[in-house]
């Protein structure tokens, strides 16, 4: 009892790290991973790095390369349930390009019933619990995506009638005192099946491969966001509430080597790191309890003002590499997420 206090007390940020397993044909590349247990995970590290030869961390849990969608999604079964009492919730999937972001939020290309990721598994949640309550509440449900790339919010279920057109680019975020922070521009979606769910997010990956021809995979450099916004009526008092549900596949990680890049592509890396760095700015100092957070350095922060902090609650799923090679960036990820954790 006590225990849960504590942990109640301590904020309402929990974070997971998920270990990619090697892709098909890597049968023989070595490993950082050294050793996962429960909650810790232990990387082995050359003496550049650390002089015990290894280093380890502790998160909520960690996810080995073996865990199944169904398990990873397990824990956030819960943060679905408060969505519809009320309360806001962001899920975010931080990680360096190749790390699994979007095969945790929306799973591989070739979907299955058992790959299905985080996104279409909460969404089917929340059906499945609104509907549960139908004697009592009545609830709308309705979903936004939206990218954010150098700094620039873009509606990704822009149609106009004609599937595929560039989305819609330079929304601006209204701070409203009425019903918060919201993007009143964006394509703003009813759903009530999950397949009106699983349309709407191929009409908004493929918004997103539309634009990436021309800038050439542009999904590892922007922040992808579907919002779920929920109404509810308790069908006898009258009584209305609100709560939302931000899943985040946050752009790659992985810092660029500035003597390399120039142009569009420095850029674009300066704006990530700028993004990234104030989303960790703004979840370090929740967690410190600090009275002022840093929402305003960033239009993801902005965004998410109103998920992140307060009765708000948040998630973060860190993804790691397994190969030798991505040692560096696999020590920055960890770093970050202990930072917030
Ligand atoms: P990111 O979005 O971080 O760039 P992806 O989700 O695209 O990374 O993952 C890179 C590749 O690894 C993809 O081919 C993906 O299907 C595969 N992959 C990632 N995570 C897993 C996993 N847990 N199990 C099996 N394959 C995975
Ligand atoms: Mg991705």
């Amino acid at each position: 009892k006590l225990y849960n206090q504590v942990q109640d007390l301590k904020g309402s940020i929990r974070v997971y790290c998920r270990v990619r397993p090697f892709l098909p044909g890597q049968t023989s590349v070595l490993t950082t991973v050294d050793h996962i247990e429960d909650s810790t995970i232990s990387i082995a590290t050359p003496s550049k790095y650390s002089k015990e030869g290894r280093k380890s961390f502790t998160f909520n849990k960690v996810f080995g390369p073996s865990a199944s969608q169904e398990a990873v999604f397990a824990d956030t079964q819960p943060l679905i349930r408060s969505v519809l009492d009320g309360y806001n919730v962001c899920i975010f999937a931080y990680g360096q390009t190749g790390s699994g972001k979007t095969f945790t939020m929306m799973g591989p290309n070739e979907l299955t019933e058992e790959s299905l990721g985080v996104n279409y598994r909460a969404l089917s949640d929340l059906f499945h619990l609104s509907s549960e309550r139908k004697e009592t509440f009545s609830y709308n449900i309705s979903v936004q995506m939206l990218e954010i790339y150098n700094e620039q919010v873009r509606d990704l279920l822009a149609t106009n009638g004609q599937t595929g057109r560039y989305p819609f680019t330079g929304l601006y975020i209204r701070n409203s005192s009425l019903d918060g922070i919201n993007v009143p521009e964006a394509t703003l979606v009813p759903v009530s099946t999950t397949s009106d769910v699983i349309s709407l997010m191929n009409l908004g990956q493929k918004n997103r491969a539309v634009s990436a021809t021309a800038m050439n995979d542009r999904s590892s450099r922007s922040h992808s966001c579907l919002t779920v916004h929920v109404q509810g009526r308790d069908l006898t008092s009258g009584a209305t509430l609100r709560g939302s549900m931000h899943l985040v596949d946050l752009a790659g990680s992985e810092r660029v080597d500035k003597s390399e890049v120039t142009g569009d592509r420095l850029k674009e890396a300066q704006y990530i790191n700028k993004s990234l760095s104030a989303l960790g700015d703004v979840i370090a100092s929740l967690s410190q309890k600090n009275n002022h957070i840093p929402y305003r350095n960033s239009k993801l922060t902005q965004l998410l003002q109103d998920a992140l902090g307060g009765q708000a609650k948040t998630l973060m799923f860190i993804h790691i590499s397994p190969e030798l090679e991505t040692l560096g960036e696999t020590l920055s990820t960890l770093k970050f997420a202990e930072r917030v954790a």
